[in-house]
């Protein structure tokens, strides 16, 4: 029978630990594992989805016994845990669980150690995670292979980014292949473990509703919006030889792209997911120069200009990008995809909005106003969606149209709980663990993703274009605007 009311059997429980694990953090000492993995595995642990017979072990070339470690941890925790960092008997619980080792993934030091430290236990998960610069991911995995830490069961996860075009990504996927197959490569794009973006298809595929309007007959435009109000101040002269681009569109806007656009994949799981992602990708129009604004910020007095952070005084690198696309198919021919991502705007706001076409015809007569629902999907700030119906406003006057927002935003609509939201990084790490690869990128859709990405850049920087001077604080360049309006459409605003 299925089930139609009440509580499900599946939502009793709501804690499922996983299997005993050694997880080995490469770059342990690091920023991301002391402000991300660290903290996250310690919610987890608090949570109890972390079993006692979980091991946590950080390895860096630093020189450190385990106490100094756990010293760091705990600092990082308190940093970065937020209010359960406060729990500090479940923090020194958790602490007994951590470890160090010195290792040099360059070099031969250090393995022998690690190795006396893993565990050989049967049923035990053995995981590496690459929390370390991309030069070094080849050499970790081909270090792990030679020193006998890594046999057929052993997952590694590697941190972004992939590449730096279609032929380094496609060199490291080789790389990666001879010591590994792809069921234990574990391709990290944090966003993709967002709840609202999980959402996203539960909401496109566990209902009805929407499903059968997802299609360009019904929906006008989509918009996608990554915007950040810092600069690149700190990681300057790493993000230079990067830009927008490479740092944001091709991963973190493209996961987002695909999740929108693919058909129904049979089954929730990793192949038939990315199988569906991969034809996205692949029918993605190359885009015309005239639909790609570049942007780079300026100084407001406040803050340095772009190209003060990136000590380039010369910079041609966008802090800043918006273009428009079309997807080559049947569901969404002639759709435009509007993406747009920067740094030192005017608000920290991250958004996808399906925006559904006008009523074919207002019975309402002009004066009442002509309204187009719209799907809004928040990743940041208060994660959630609203729908926006078109209603009569309310009063005397006339038939006056108005549109309101049908919110869902999680934590009113599910309780406290749901304030709750796990963050992305300990999701996925989660994932790792209990092997489930659908929230990960497959070696296929990275190349694919830059097989679209490399063109582009590789036409700017050929016509030598320089990107558009913005204001730091404000929505971008002008040419951004004028990207949209010519096509009688507007961006939305974003809200802090
Ligand atoms: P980081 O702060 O520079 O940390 C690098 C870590 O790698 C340190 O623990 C360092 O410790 C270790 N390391 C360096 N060389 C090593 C070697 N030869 N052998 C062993 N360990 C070595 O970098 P991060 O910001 O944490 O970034 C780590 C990775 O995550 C990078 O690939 C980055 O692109 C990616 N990422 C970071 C963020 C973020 O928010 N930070 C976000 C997304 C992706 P020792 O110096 O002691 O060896």
């Amino acid at each position: 029978m299925p089930h139609t009311t009440g509580v499900r059997p599946e939502m009793v429980s709501r804690v499922i630990p996983v299997d005993p694990f050694d997880l080995v953090i490469f770059g342990g000492t690091g920023d991301l594992a002391r402000r991300k993995i660290l903290p996250g595995l310690f919610r987890r642990f608090r949570s109890g989805q972390m079993p006692e017979g979980a091991h946590v072990i950080g390895a860096a070339r630093s020189d450190m016994d385990d106490a100094a470690y756990r010293d760091m941890v705990r600092e990082a925790i308190g940093e970065h845990g937020g209010s359960e960092a406060k729990d500090s008997k479940a923090l020194e619980h958790f602490l007994e669980h951590v470890r160090y080792v010195a290792v040099d993934a360059r070099g031969n030091t250090g393995w022998d150690a690690l190795k006396e430290v893993l565990r050989e236990d049967e049923g035990l998960v053995r995981a590496f995670y690459f929390s370390v610069g991309p030069g070094l991911f080849a050499e970790l995995a081909e270090g792990l292979r030679r020193h006998g830490l890594a046999d057929a069961e052993t997952r590694i996860v590697v941190e972004k980014p992939f590449g730096h075009d279609l032929e380094s990504a496609r060199a490291l996927n080789e790389e990666l292949a001879r010591h590994f197959h792809e069921t234990q490569i574990y391709r990290i794009d944090h966003y993709l473990g967002k709840e609202t973006v999980q959402n996203l298809m539960a909401v496109r595929f566990g209902n009805m509703l929407f499903e059968p309007l997802w299609n360009s007959q019904y929906v006008d435009h989509i918009q996608i919006t990554v915007a950040e109000t810092v600069g690149v101040g700190g990681r300057g002269s790493y993000y230079d030889k990067s830009g927008a681009m490479r740092d944001m569109v091709q991963n973190h806007l493209m996961q987002l792209l695909c999740l929108i656009a693919m058909e129904p994949p049979a089954r929730f799981e990793p192949d038939a997911v990315r199988d569906e992602k991969l034809k996205v990708i692949r029918a993605l129009d190359p885009v015309d120069p005239d639909s790609i604004v570049r942007g780079q910020y300026t100084s407001d007095g406040t803050v340095n200009s772009y190209r003060e952070d990136a000590e380039n005084p010369l910079s041609k690198t966008e802090s800043f990008i918006a273009l428009k696309t079309y997807i080559s198919n049947w569901r969404w021919a002639n759709t435009p995809f509007y993406l747009r991502t920067g740094k030192r705007l005017s608000a920290r706001a991250s958004e996808i909005a399906v925006v559904f076409k006008d009523a074919p015809h207002s019975i309402f007569g002009i004066d009442a106003g002509r309204h187009s629902n719209v799907l809004s999907i928040r990743l940041q700030p208060n994660e959630g969606m609203t729908l926006g119906v078109t209603i009569k406003e309310p009063g005397p006057g006339g038939m006056r149209l108005v549109d309101v927002p049908l919110d869902m935003t999680f934590a009113d609509a599910l309780g406290p709980e749901a304030e709750e939201v796990p963050d992305a990084y300990e999701r996925l790490i989660m994932d790792v663990i209990r092997g489930n690869q659908t929230l990960f990128m497959r070696g296929d859709e990275v190349e694919a993703a830059w097989a679209w990405t490399d063109p582009l850049i590789e036409g700017w920087q050929r016509r030598g274009d320089s990107p558009k001077p913005y204001d730091a604080g404000s929505s971008g360049p002008d040419d951004a605007a004028f990207l949209i309006n010519r096509d009688g459409r507007r961006w939305r605003g974003v809200r802090q």
